[in-house]
């Protein structure tokens, strides 16, 4: 099943849109919208209205319907109101987010209070009754996105957190709040869902060349390095074309462009 993702940017307002950029990303969290059967579209309308100034603060980048469907409100690079927090993260302290949040979702100098708006990208789930529970749909898509993102900001499953894991008291995503063996499935499912396939396997053996068969991989390496050096280039588009023979010619251009390179790094140019 492919992700099915549909963007329905917000407007941009001061309350769900504010158009500041993230500083980076550490990490993905994960929301239920704490409305049974409500629907992604009904949520980022809910987003939306925020705009008038009359509901508060709030946001997030992606929604996932009951269907398994994504809607996008935000850009990734832009950064939602989904995480921020101004309570005491338990009784007793005045140390709001966790300190665990404290340490890692954290973009200032070390004691310096953090911001975890400003480095993660929130996903919020819909469900179908106040347990929190979710569709199969959904949680498979949620799921498959979790790992998509991940994978592009070179995050583990371990980099997924719950709303509640980040702030201390928040009830939310509430299914994986009350029953952590299932929160801990679903990471262990990201993980899975995060292994290359075999045809991205492939395209691991050479950092540059996409037609470097399994029999060839020993090559593989050497060929990058090569690359990177100047003297084997390809066809420009990603083909080595390894098993073609060489001719004199091409063997005099290689030969030619390697000893220039060693005489650059002799003469330390
Ligand atoms: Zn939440």
């Amino acid at each position: 099943m492919d992700l099915r993702v549909q963007s329905d940017f917000l407007t941009p307002n001061p309350y769900s849109r504010p158009g500041t950029r993230l500083s980076c990303v550490k990490g993905i969290v994960i929301h239920w919208v704490a409305n049974p059967k409500s629907t992604a579209k009904n949520n980022r309308d809910f987003f939306e209205r925020r705009k008038l100034g009359k509901s508060g603060y709030g946001s997030a980048h992606y929604i996932v319907c009951l269907d398994g469907t994504v809607v996008q409100c935000l850009p990734e690079a832009e950064m939602a109101y989904h995480v921020g927090s101004s309570l005491p993260y338990k009784p007793g302290t005045t140390q709001i987010y966790t300190p665990e949040a404290w340490a890692r979702l954290n973009t200032n100098r070390s004691g310096q209070k953090p911001y975890p708006n400003n480095c993660t990208i929130g996903i919020e789930c819909t469900h179908i009754d106040w347990d929190g529970r979710m569709t199969k749909e959904t949680w498979r898509a949620t799921v498959k996105l979790a790992a998509q993102l991940l994978k592009r900001y070179g995050l583990t499953a371990n980099d997924l957190w719950l709303h509640k894991e980040v702030v201390g008291w928040k009830d939310c995503h509430r299914w994986f709040v009350n029953n952590p063996a299932e929160w801990a499935r679903f990471k262990a499912e990201v993980g899975t869902a995060m292994k290359p396939t075999r045809a991205e396997v492939m395209l691991i053996m050479s950092k540059y060349f996409k037609d470097i068969p399994k029999e060839m991989e020993w090559a593989a390496p050497h060929a990058d390095s090569l690359y990177e050096k100047g003297v084997l280039k390809g066809d420009g588009q990603g083909n080595l074309k390894p098993a073609d023979p060489l001719t004199r010619a091409e063997a005099a251009v290689l030969i030619d462009r390697a000893i220039e390179y060693v005489m650059k790094e002799l003469s330390g140019k």
